[in-house]
């Protein structure tokens, strides 16, 4: 999709630290981090969110929890993975992407 930031950042029209690549998944620094580790995990196919995934989408979720599990190694205390879906849970963002979030502990329940 021409106008989403993160197809874009797929792309590399806009930039971004990227700590992980395959040939599915993307995987970046968050530009307003919220934990001393705290990465976004995106498909390079453009998924709009959580409600938009459908059986087709099997592999590249398997490959962004093995991505998510990659980073993780950063966070050897544990890690956070989080997906927002919609106003209440916060999402700004309509590209498919999991929060992984680690390098300090975590309250429960979350804000
Ligand atoms: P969400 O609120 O779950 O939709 O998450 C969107 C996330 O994307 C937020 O945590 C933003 O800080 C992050 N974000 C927005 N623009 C960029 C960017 N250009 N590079 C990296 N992260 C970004
Ligand atoms: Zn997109």
């Amino acid at each position: 999709m021409t106008d989403c930031l993160f197809c874009k950042i797929v792309a590399g029209d806009i930039p971004a630290e990227i700590v992980l690549v395959t040939d599915t998944v993307l995987a970046f620094r968050d530009i307003n981090p919220q934990a001393p580790v705290h990465v976004l995990v995106i498909p390079k196919e453009h998924v709009a969110d959580v409600r938009a995934v459908a059986p087709e989408h099997g592999r590249v979720l398997v490959d962004m929890i093995d991505a998510a599990d990659q980073i993780g190694a950063e966070a050897p205390g544990g890690y956070r993975l989080v997906f927002n879906v919609g106003p209440d849970a916060g999402q700004t963002v309509f590209h498919l992407h999991m929060h992984v979030l680690g390098g300090r502990p975590m309250g429960w329940p979350p804000g």
